[in-house]
């Protein structure tokens, strides 16, 4: 399986607008990697310039050991699955699947044979001979990947590929496009404007902004040390609380509270500019009762999440969201007590994390 390596890739579509600005990124072989950003930021057009539906006005995209930059989509030996699946209305399953071999000029034995294999491996055997009009929409997903997959790419592009399935066949659909991506290993580059996706499915996210790539790593490295305000907003199902801090002998104070600083920015946080303390819901303690070196407020919202709620609670002026396990009884008007993990908590200055050079987190 090849790598794909991006340099330095640019593109302003007419009336000005910057989707790609001298973006640089590297996928490796066989990875199933995540593009992840706000509606805007660039992903599909990122995607498309991948796959050679958009000609970028700078830069260069390699697939293996190939400059692919001036090839047609399909020298490119990639294949691509659009958010729609755009499967052909009046063919069968098996048409379908079998027409990107037909287009390769493959005998028809061969291609029925191969459309067949790949059917039964995405299970869609008993459907082969419906066209796409009686298909649920999970089994049209399967379909328009088994075309995709069925003449064997290097590459396989996936545009949010899971956003037209109701909630609950999307986590049945991520779970086997999990594990049909091993199997497969094949290298594989999705888009998708949701965190939780990018999450669960990606060895490794490029969060995106304006055209440019704000942080590439694992979902561990990016959900527990986003090196932006930006990435820490965006990543966590409850948003990183953000609070305007001041650092004092080896302290920090957020919130009219004193904590303990992140051992991630001891010896760091030193000089001038704006700080910020993030922690998330998940990485404070809850406590009835006082606790040193805590954030202390009020609650005012409890939401039942099944097995653990998320309290919010005022403290000194600002909000606060703390993930509660169901052995606790918050309810609003009560006060509360909030100790963060200090290995989890960090400092931004200006929007950046202290110390992110320094320290990294285990894959
Ligand atoms: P995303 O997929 O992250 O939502 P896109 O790559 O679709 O973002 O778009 C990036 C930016 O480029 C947006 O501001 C969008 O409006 C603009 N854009 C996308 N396609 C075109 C186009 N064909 N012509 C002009 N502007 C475009």
């Amino acid at each position: 399986m090849p790598d794909i390596a991006l340099s330095r890739l640019g593109k302003v579509y007419p009336g000005g607008v910057r989707a790609l600005d001298a973006l640089e990124l590297h996928v490796a072989e066989g990875e199933f990697f995540a593009l992840l950003g706000p509606s805007g930021c660039g992903k599909s057009t990122l995607l498309r310039t991948i796959a050679g539906l958009e000609t970028p006005d700078a830069g260069s995209v390699s697939v293996g050991d190939r400059d692919v930059t001036a090839l047609p989509p399909g020298e490119r030996g990639l294949a691509m699955v659009f958010q729609d699946y755009a499967l052909f209305p009046h063919m069968t399953v098996e048409e379908n699947i079998a027409y990107p071999l037909k287009l390769r000029k493959v005998a028809r034995r061969q291609r029925s044979e191969s459309a067949a294999r790949t059917a039964a491996e995405l299970g869609l055997e008993d459907l082969t001979s419906r066209r796409p009009a009686q298909l649920s929409g999970g089994q049209q997903q399967r379909a328009a990947l088994a075309r995709a997959v069925a003449a064997r790419p290097d590459v396989l592009l996936l545009d949010e590929p899971l956003s037209n399935l109701d909630a609950r066949l999307r986590l049945e659909a991520r779970t086997f496009l999990k594990k049909f991506q091993r199997e497969l290993d094949v290298t594989t580059v999705f888009v998708t404007h949701d965190q939780a996706e990018a999450l669960a499915l990606a060895d490794r996210i490029a969060v995106m902004e304006d055209g440019r790539i704000r942080q590439v790593g694992t979902p561990a490295e990016v959900f527990r040390r986003p090196t932006s305000t930006f990435v820490a907003s965006f990543i966590g199902s409850t948003p990183m609380n953000l609070l305007p801090a001041e650092l004092a002998e080896g302290a920090v104070l957020a919130a009219d509270c004193r904590l303990p600083l992140p051992s991630g920015a001891q010896g760091q946080a030193a000089g001038g500019g704006e700080f910020v303390y993030g922690i998330r819901p998940e990485y404070l303690r809850w406590s009835a009762s006082p606790l040193p070196d805590a954030l202390a407020g009020t609650v005012s919202v409890v939401e039942n999440l099944g097995s653990a709620q998320l309290v919010t609670m005022e403290c000194a002026g600002r909000t606060v969201q703390v993930v509660v396990s169901e052995d606790h009884d918050p309810a609003p008007g009560e006060p509360g007590w909030a100790a963060p993990r200090s290995d989890r908590a960090l400092i931004y200055r200006d929007g950046v994390l202290v110390g992110a050079e320094e320290s990294r987190v285990p894959a």
